[in-house]
């Protein structure tokens, strides 16, 4: 039996399909290739171009594939974007899910892993936090993706869609082999930011607000490892074979590092001078986001083996290092060489 993977080309959805593959598993990707990139996947797994507006292509691939559940990462994920645009975010991220969710209830595929995130939560009530906490959401981005989990709440109770929800902190890191990393285009996350500063890509770092109510002024954040990421979907869907049952996990460290930490640890990793420029806070950033995952800890037995900010540095670093062109440098196929 398969597993479908949309947005199986983007930053975490490539280095899930790696960890399932790596575990024995067989994945179909699919990816309108927007943000993914094509050489993030090895060329031999099953790969559909295509937008999830699409009912005849993903009715041909669950035809066509024997597909026993799905991991929904195909989405617009930026904060000030969705500010800016919310119909595109609504089309692409909730539209598109139900059109997603309606091919595979009608051809019988029941189980879905879904991508959420901390941005659900909105402001925080209780640092860390906890899945039972007030959901808010401060910006369409993440109004798109509480929309989808409701919708997936329903979707249990109407036709028996079994889903689990993963609320994501702050996605850092790379594939520990280096076969595939993080290329977005703009970039707008720190720690890839901070590295392209270290490789002289960009004069310096912007430090979003010092007057933050933190210990030394900067945004703390929760950084998780993309590769423990990955093996909490492995998880999750090994759960939801085994148990039938819908749940939603927060997915983070548990720690928290201000934004001046961050660039301290990635001026010790890469042994390179970093600028740090304060600049103005950016709108809709809450000072404090750390995750509880003892919910992730205790019923997936998830336990992220990358928890070391200078780890998880290391390797975003190694990835950077070596692909300073992103995927244009080359790619997964490339790194198993
Ligand atoms: N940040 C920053 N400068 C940058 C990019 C981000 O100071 O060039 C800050 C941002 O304000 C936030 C933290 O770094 O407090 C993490 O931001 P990122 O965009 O990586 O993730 P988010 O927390 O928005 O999901």
């Amino acid at each position: 039996m398969a597993i479908l993977v949309t947005g199986g080309a983007g930053y975490i959805g490539s280095h899930t399909v790696l960890y399932l593959l790596e575990k024995g598993e067989e994945v179909i990707v699919f990816d309108n290739l927007q943000k993914g990139h094509r050489k993030a996947v090895m060329k031999d797994v099953p790969f559909y171009e295509g937008d999830l507006h699409d009912s005849s292509l993903l009715d041909t691939v669950f035809s066509k594939h024997n597909i026993e559940a799905a991991i929904h990462f195909a989405a617009n994920s930026l904060v000030g974007e969705s500010v800016k645009d919310p119909i595109s975010y609504y089309r692409n991220n909730v539209s598109g899910s139900l059109n997603l969710v309606d091919r595979m209830v009608k051809n019988g595929v029941k189980k879905i892993v879904f991508s959420s995130t901390a941005a659900v939560y909105g402001e925080p009530e209780n640092v860390p936090i906890q899945e039972s906490d007030r959901t808010q959401p401060t910006n369409p981005y993440g109004e798109t993706k509480l929309a989808i989990e409701r919708l997936l709440h329903w979707a249990d109770q109407a036709y028996g869609l079994k889903s689990v929800a993963l609320r994501y902190f702050n996605a850092a890191g790379a594939d520990p082999k280096g076969r595939i990393g993080e290329d977005h285009t703009p970039e707008s996350h720190l720690i890839p930011i901070i590295l392209e500063a270290a490789l002289g890509k960009r004069p310096h770092v912007s430090v979003f607000g010092e007057d933050y109510a933190t210990e030394d002024g900067t945004c703390v954040r929760d950084y998780i490892h993309v590769m423990d990421l990955a093996d909490a979907h492995y998880r999750a869907l090994e759960k939801l074979k085994s148990t039938n049952e819908s749940s939603v996990y927060n997915l983070g460290n548990g720690k928290g590092f201000s934004v001046k930490q961050v660039i301290g640890t990635c001026r010790s990793v890469t042994g390179r001078t970093i600028e740090a420029v304060a600049s103005p806070r950016r709108a809709g950033d809450p000072a404090i986001l750390i995750a509880s995952s003892q919910k992730a800890r205790d019923e997936l037995g998830w336990i992220p083996k990358y928890p070391n900010l200078n780890q998880i540095v290391e390797h975003a670093w190694n990835w950077h290092l070596n692909h300073p062109d992103g995927y244009a440098d080359g790619g997964s196929d490339d790194g198993l060489k």
